[in-house]
């Protein structure tokens, strides 16, 4: 493997042009291009990579990455502005602010779940910040790899973006390159190996992982609506989403009903034979499938619905399991997949305790309409991100910064948070050398003394 020309990105950089908004504007605007003049094709890739249908593919993918660009292009004179700062009496006069500006050199490596979107927002924010980028999608995703590899030199000059493809032998080959900032999506075990690498060159990095995110639900709230939400949430992308709701805390009072809602909507979303649904996605390869499988078989309870699984068609129907065993492993590894394992506790005391015994997980839904039940979970647990009444959806709003905590990662990313994550914050300070109001601090320290 010949890897990227870091200098030459990185001349770029020093040679100042990225600081201005003309260079960004212009990079995004030629990235905003690729997906659109290209949609067809990459949705077709990620399709045939990653099973998913394609109306899902240009909603999740191309859509979401376009819109993303286009909040950026439309905030960034007013995000990048230089932020004027007000000093103390003592350093008067002089003025002072804080300038964000690039910080260089941006690898950006991407899992294979949204495997352009999760390419193409952190680079366009990546940009966006002034920044040239090294791209590394997922060995998993080939054909969209592949795509993006040639269609990128189409549309950014070589000195502004290169690509980098491979699995993990040319991932440990790029990471032991010094980068100024890395943007990794992806798991927390690999998560792990980027910043012990990273930590070689001090290089910052934004970990994006995943986790078990919980949904509470109790007996307050339309079980129906709520259902559907978590169904939509849950088997989007076959479930093979890292904000996906993993699992359900269902209270007494609630569980038989959401069961049966629960099973209304699987139905009324894939139809009585999901198989056959243009609309439910499927394994993204034969490995995270058996994986699924042995999951499920493993996890003891009843099937509620699906159960049904075809390894030659890397299939999962969408499942709902009840009473599975605490300690099976689908309630400790995060299950990325078709399979909701419905858990019933007491009250929202007991789910609390139950989330805050563990690691910090990267979204966490409640569904309940009493305002003490709502408070308890703000207060006594953390989350990369929280919705009330709602699944997955925080993450398209890219005015709210998306990231996990503990476990799930560190930074966060989408519209303004990527320019501010992507960027250093220098702090800038011009004073006058006349008058020598710093005479006062220059030894010998008669003029101190009596003063502090
Ligand atoms: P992964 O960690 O296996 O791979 C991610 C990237 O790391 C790939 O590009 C891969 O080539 C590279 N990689 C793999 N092994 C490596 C190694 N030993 N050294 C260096 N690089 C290596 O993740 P995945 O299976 O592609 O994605 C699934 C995980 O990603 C799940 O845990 C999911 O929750 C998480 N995820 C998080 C987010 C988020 O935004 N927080 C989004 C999507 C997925």
């Amino acid at each position: 493997m010949s890897g990227p020309d870091l200098a030459a990105l990185r001349h770029t950089v020093t040679s100042g042009s990225t600081a201005g908004l003309d260079w960004r504007r212009a990079q995004l605007g030629a990235l905003r291009r690729l997906l659109v003049e290209h949609e067809a094709e990459l949705v077709e890739a990620v399709a045939a990579d990653v099973g998913k249908p394609r109306l899902e593919a240009r909603l999740t993918e191309t859509y979401v990455s376009v819109e993303e660009i286009d909040h950026l292009l439309a905030h960034l004179e007013e995000w990048t502005a230089p932020r004027p700062v007000s000093l103390p009496l003592t350093l008067r006069p002089a003025r002072a602010h804080v300038q964000l500006q690039p910080k260089g050199v941006v690898l950006v490596v991407a899992p294979w779940n949204y495997p352009l979107n999760l390419l193409a927002s952190p680079v366009a924010g990546a940009l966006a910040a002034g920044n040239t980028v090294v791209l590394k999608p997922s060995e998993h995703t080939p054909r969209l790899a592949a795509l993006v590899e040639r269609l990128v030199p189409l549309y950014l000059p070589s000195d502004v973006a290169q690509v980098v493809t491979g699995g993990v032998e040319e991932t440990t080959a790029l990471l032991e390159q010094r980068f100024d900032h890395i943007f990794f999506t992806g798991s927390g075990r690999v998560g792990r190996i980027v910043m012990r690498a990273a930590a070689e060159h001090l290089t910052p990095v934004t970990l994006e992982l995943g986790g078990k995110s919980p949904t509470f639900v109790d007996d307050t709230v339309d079980l129906g609506a709520a259902a559907r939400r978590i169904v939509w949430g849950k088997f989007t992308n076959a479930g093979q989403t890292c904000v996906a709701p993993d699992h359900v805390l269902v209270t007494r009072t609630a569980r038989d009903r959401l069961l049966a809602e629960l099973v209304a909507a699987v139905h009324e979303f894939f139809g009585d034979d999901p198989r056959r649904s243009p609309d439910l996605g499927r394994i993204v390869d034969a490995r995270q499938h058996a994986r699924l499988v042995e999951l499920l078989e493993g996890a003891g309870g009843t099937v509620v619905v699906g159960g049904q699984h075809d390894a030659d068609e890397r299939y999962l129907a969408p499942t709902v399991l009840a009473d599975v065993d605490p300690d099976a492993p689908i309630m400790q590894e995060e299950i990325f997949g078709p399979v909701l394992p419905v858990i019933t506790v007491a009250d929202h005391q007991q789910a609390i305790e139950q989330i805050a015994s563990r690691d910090h997980p990267l979204a966490l839904y409640v569904f309940s309409e009493r305002e003490e039940v709502r408070e308890a979970f703000t207060r006594r647990t953390t989350s990369g991100g929280m919705a009330f009444g709602a699944t997955v959806v925080h993450v398209g709003a890219a005015q709210l910064p998306f990231g996990g905590v503990g476990a799930s990662g560190m930074g966060s990313y989408h519209g303004r948070a990527s320019v501010e994550e992507l960027s250093h914050h220098r702090s800038v300070l011009d004073k006058p050398l006349g008058p020598d109001t710093l005479r006062v601090l220059y030894p010998p320290f008669d003029g101190l003394k009596g003063r502090l």
